[in-house]
């Protein structure tokens, strides 16, 4: 594995700046999960070196970067269309930079509708090239062409050092490995961001102790499968040596695949106080047939076994999960034997998906899709029962007095509302002050819903 300190980023930061007198503001426009969060906040981290200030909004900015993501459908046609507000833009503004990245500029496809029929982009950059956006946009400011390229294989290793602007300082995303091995057969993230590949610990775990010293108190590590992690150390002994960073602060990960949970694991994530007693497990299907054929090499013996353990290791840990609806050939007894997994397991909330498929993966041209029908009927029938065990799982929480890490604030008539998560994940809202923000309150539980808590600070 590479890991490079890549020298010609500030050099050509330095020639932008020179290029554009050091002004210029630059606007972020971010899609989809985490990963896209975290890189956004990267992107910004370059601007700012490049001399960019950033925008409040998009009218506003001279580099607009619209940072894409490919999971759904859905999320690609709204991508393409907030695009496409950018062409008048353009036009009164002749100079500005459209820059596309995220996983949409690695798909070729996409690449190439961009190039024709979208003019008024310059360029995209694939997930694994974002170090490479300073030699990009000065290219472009020196008259160059526009850029339509698909991951570069120049730097197949890891980029560290890229400066970072954090929307937060009290939380924050690090990744820690990058890609995914598992080809799951509805899933386009392998064809777009890559294998896998993983930081080396010592790295992440500076990146965290400098986090916890600049006042951060949640951390969550990152990856597309995250608990692969695979470097000098196993992911248990990295959260073993992040646990044993000095200060006040909550490590979170995700998203994990049952397929990589050891016992070790397990048994560090019951040990140690830092790690929140929060998991998020997808399991995707309660049926082994049509886990089978999503390739997710698990079954519902395994699952619920390692749920078992953790239970055991960790009492009171919150459990999430991720569930696919209508998959290629789910019959009704595929579909009920999910219904029966979640009364089974019992997840603390669950986030589910309608099928969608996704173009150049094996399960869109798999025979037997279901019709949109049949998996909205089975969609409300999953959220039902799902809406029932969250409130109830809910409900233990009431009466309760925990810490919560306030996130953020709202005003409304006669004072505001704060809302943040405590240590097992769950939203919560309580009477406070804007100054509350980043702060960690005792937050005592009045009401459960089934997505959210309500309470009351306690003095
Ligand atoms: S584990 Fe499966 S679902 Fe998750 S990113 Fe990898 S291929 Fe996609």
């Amino acid at each position: 594995m590479d890991f490079v300190n890549d020298e010609n980023i500030n050099r050509y930061a330095d020639f932008v700046k020179s290029l554009n007198g050091g002004g210029g503001k630059f606007y972020i426009m971010t899609f989809g999960c985490q990963q896209n969060e975290a890189d956004s906040e990267k992107l910004a981290g370059l601007a700012l070196l490049m001399g960019y200030s950033a925008a409040d909004n998009p009218e506003d900015a001279d580099l607009i970067l619209v940072n894409t993501c490919a999971i759904r459908e859905h999320a690609e046609l709204k991508a393409l269309s907030k695009i496409g507000g950018f062409k008048k833009l353009k036009k009164s503004n002749p100079e500005l930079i459209v820059g596309v990245c995220g996983c949409m500029a690695n798909e070729s496809h996409v690449v190439e509708k961009l190039k024709n029929s979208y003019p008024y982009v310059s360029f995209t950059l694939a997930p694994g090239d974002i170090h490479r956006l300073p030699e990009i946009v000065a290219g472009i400011l020196s008259g160059g062409k526009r850029r339509f390229e698909t991951e570069s294989d120049v730097h197949p290793g890891i980029i560290e050092g890229l400066p970072v602007m954090r929307k937060e300082r009290h939380r924050a995303w690090v990744s820690i490995m990058y890609g995914c091995n598992n080809f799951c057969s509805y899933c386009i993230v392998p064809y777009v961001r890559g294998r896998e590949r993983s930081r080396r610990s010592e790295d992440i775990i500076r990146e965290c102790r400098d986090l916890v010293q600049d006042g951060c108190r949640d951390i969550t590590l990152l990856g597309q499968n995250v608990n692969s992690y695979s470097s000098d150390i196993s992911f248990a002994e990295l959260l073993l040596g992040i646990a044993k960073i000095d200060g006040d602060f909550r490590i979170r990960f995700m998203t994990s695949h049952p397929k990589d949970v050891p016992d070790e694991l397990i048994d560090v994530i019951g040990a140690e106080e830092k790690i929140a007693p929060h998991f998020h497990l997808p399991l995707q299907s309660g049926s082994d047939r049509v886990l089978s054929l999503m390739n997710r090499r698990s079954t519902m013996e395994r699952y619920s076994g390692i749920l078992e353990k953790l239970r055991r290791s960790r009492p009171g840990i919150a459990v999430t999960s991720d569930i696919i609806v209508g998959f290629p050939t789910e019959s009704e007894e595929d579909f009920d034997a999910t219904l029966r997994a979640l009364s089974e397991l019992r997840f603390d909330m669950i986030y589910s998906f309608i099928y969608s498929p996704r173009k150049g993966t094996p399960a869109a041209v798999m025979d037997g899709q279901v019709p949109y029908p049949v998996k909205k009927e089975r969609m409300s029938r999953l959220l039902e029962l799902q809406g029932a065990i969250s409130l109830e799982k809910n409900k233990l929480f009431e009466g309760r007095k925990d810490p919560v890490l306030v996130d953020s604030f709202e005003t409304r008539e006669g004072g505001g509302i704060c809302s943040g998560r405590n240590a097992w994940g769950k939203l919560v809202h309580f009477e406070g002050t804007s100054e509350m923000i980043g702060t960690s309150r005792d937050v005592r539980i009045d009401r459960a819903g089934p997505f959210e808590l309500y309470g009351t600070i306690v003095k």
